[in-house]
């Protein structure tokens, strides 16, 4: 098969494993930077070009990066209107970019997540400090990545600081209960088309409730409950995402989930389990690249 990574960096981590996974396996695979693509969407043939001429491959691997969501995710839908079976399709990545959107979806589809609520600029904020079950509360900047605008707010004093704080910035705010039971680790869960393929524990260090890898945390291999794999799997389908990073809190009342990532990284979590992931990615793509298979088809 001929496949095509989108990709800005063909020295990352993901990016190189899955060039490399596929070249194992006999494909002729490409690294195509999706920024530099220009697409003809009018034509009866609808074209992708790339480097002067149309790209013309059997699949797509789409690892668009979060700040460029918008355009990525149009050179998807363009592979899609051309029938060209894409890994994770543009909708579902457009979906799992918007917190709020995700969350809520998430939810209606009966899945645990710790009790949230979501704000702009109101001045019920009492209201809203109740709403999620008083302090100790974590506030999230919708925008942050990595960890960065996380707060947990141990007093209800401390969270009414912050949500004002954060009314000034004109931003999009989830108040959240502290799910203080999970010890500063979280459970992120590779699923590839309905299955984990492979899970780790990621820990915060000391005194840290944070556990992003970015910020110093530790991961390692876990077993997973089976309430924590269907929840995993239930939530890479509601997203509408074969390929996805599920991560998940133990809390004491069960498995809830703090977010779904569609191009969740391959580094940590190879290391952490010795799972050959990309291999994974790059079978599902054997098994399911043919047109008819998908889903949204960018709608
Ligand atoms: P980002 O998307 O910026 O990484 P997250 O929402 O994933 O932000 O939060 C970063 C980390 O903070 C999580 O990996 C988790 O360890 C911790 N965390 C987030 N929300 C909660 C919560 N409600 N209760 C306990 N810990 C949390
Ligand atoms: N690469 C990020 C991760 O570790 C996810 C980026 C995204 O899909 O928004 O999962």
């Amino acid at each position: 098969m001929k496949i095509a990574i989108l990709s800005r960096n063909s020295k990352l981590y993901s990016t190189d494993r899955l060039k490399q996974a596929a070249k194992e396996r006999g494909h002729e695979v490409s690294i195509v930077d999706y920024l530099r693509c220009y697409m003809d969407i009018t034509s009866h043939r609808p074209q992708v070009i790339y480097q002067g001429g149309p790209l013309e491959v059997d699949a797509v691997i789409p690892r668009i990066g979060a700040s460029h969501t918008f355009y990525g995710t149009a050179v998807v839908r363009q592979f899609e209107v051309k029938g060209v079976f894409v890994a994770n399709e543009s909708q579902a990545i457009s979906r799992s970019r918007d917190k709020l959107r995700s969350l809520q979806l998430l939810a209606r589809d009966g899945i645990g997540l710790p009790v949230t609520g979501f704000a702009h600029s109101t001045k019920d904020i009492d209201g809203l400090i109740s709403l999620a079950g008083g302090s100790p509360l974590v506030i999230k900047l919708i925008e942050g990545t990595q960890g960065v605008g996380v707060i947990l707010a141990e007093t209800k004093k401390a969270a009414q600081a912050v949500i004002e704080a954060f009314r000034g910035l004109d931003a999009n705010i989830l108040v959240q209960e502290f799910i203080k039971e999970a010890g500063g680790a979280d459970l992120r869960c590779f699923v590839i088309g309905g299955r984990v393929v492979a899970a780790m524990k990621r820990q915060g260090p000391e005194g840290e409730f944070r556990s992003n890898l970015h910020r110093g945390g530790s991961a390692e291999k876990i077993k997973l409950t089976p309430e924590e794999r269907s929840t995993a799997v239930r939530s890479a389908k509601s997203m509408g995402l074969n390929i996805a990073g599920v991560d998940i809190l133990r809390s004491n009342h069960g498995a809830v989930v703090m977010e779904v990532n569609s191009s969740p990284g391959l580094e940590g979590i190879e290391q952490a389990t010795n799972v050959d992931v990309a291999g994974k990615i790059i079978d599902f793509i054997e098994k399911n690249a043919k047109p008819g298979k998908q889903r949204d088809k960018g709608k």
